[in-house]
């Protein structure tokens, strides 16, 4: 599905360059749930952005289905990133703009037709179990509550894969079981690839297919995990 070819990002700050990611190659199976752990700062946060090209490698190539990202100019990139969709620690929601509003607003930027748009946030919320909060402002829901709008939206144009950023850093342990029951539900019933970074490892543990191990900018160990008991 997704393939990093030798892909590295160095930041410079204050005259001083740091290599936030060394070139790593990487493999993302389709229908998988994929982990990347590691400690902070390790650049996990780093390759995730470099799989949708949220930042642009310095050296190395990204294909996503074949396609190589780093190619495309930028109509051909926003119409293959429609395909695949993030979900942030902070939620990155939009204030000013409801429920609603906050899933409309992938649909605007994907360029859906209009006459499209109601059924298909009506869906994507019915799916995340919020329809009957579509006209409240995020300020007015919970952290958990949030973090659905934020899944509604990257759902809403229909990608193939899912990029999530500590997706449960800033719930508690009870909504984090949730939010990961939903992650496991949008794997199985919507056959959605993820990708998911975090620090914790019962997070890993909980639902991912395979996990990479990252430290100081590199992959150290990639293997594959046990199924889960209730899959048989
Ligand atoms: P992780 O997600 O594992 O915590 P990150 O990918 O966020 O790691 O960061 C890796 C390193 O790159 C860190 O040392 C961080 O300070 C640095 N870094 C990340 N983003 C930027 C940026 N925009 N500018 C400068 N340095 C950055
Ligand atoms: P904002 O533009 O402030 O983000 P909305 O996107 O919620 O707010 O509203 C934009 C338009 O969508 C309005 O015309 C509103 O009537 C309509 N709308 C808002 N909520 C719903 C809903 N749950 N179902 C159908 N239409 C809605």
């Amino acid at each position: 599905m997704l393939s990093l070819q030798e892909v590295s990002k160095t930041y410079t700050a204050q005259g001083q360059t740091f290599r936030a990611v060394l070139p790593v190659s990487m493999e993302i199976e389709t229908g998988g749930i994929h982990g990347i752990i590691g400690t902070s700062g390790a650049g996990k946060s780093t390759l995730l952005r470099l799989m949708n090209l949220l930042e642009r490698p310095d050296t190395g190539k990204v294909l996503f289905e074949g396609r190589d990202l780093t190619a495309m100019g930028e109509r051909e990139l926003r119409e293959a990133r429609r395909s695949i969709g993030m979900i942030f620690q902070q939620f990155n929601l939009v204030h000013n703009r409801t429920v609603h509003g906050n899933v409309a607003s992938a649909l605007e930027l994907a360029r859906t037709p209009k006459r499209d748009r109601e059924r298909r946030i009506g869906e994507v919320l019915e799916f995340v179990g919020l329809q009957d909060k579509a006209g409240q402002y995020p300020a007015r829901l919970s952290g958990g509550q949030k973090q659905r709008v934020g899944i509604a939206r990257a759902l809403a144009s229909s990608p193939r894969l899912l990029l999530c950023d500590e997706p449960t850093s800033a719930l508690d342990p009870q909504t984090t079981e949730d939010l990961l029951n939903v992650l496991l539900h949008i794997n199985r019933t919507l056959g959605v690839t993820i990708v998911v970074v975090t620090h914790e490892m019962e997070v890993v543990r909980q639902i991912c297919t395979s996990v990479s191990v990252m430290e100081m900018g590199e992959v150290v160990d990639t293997f594959a995990l046990p199924k889960r008991a209730d899959e048989g």
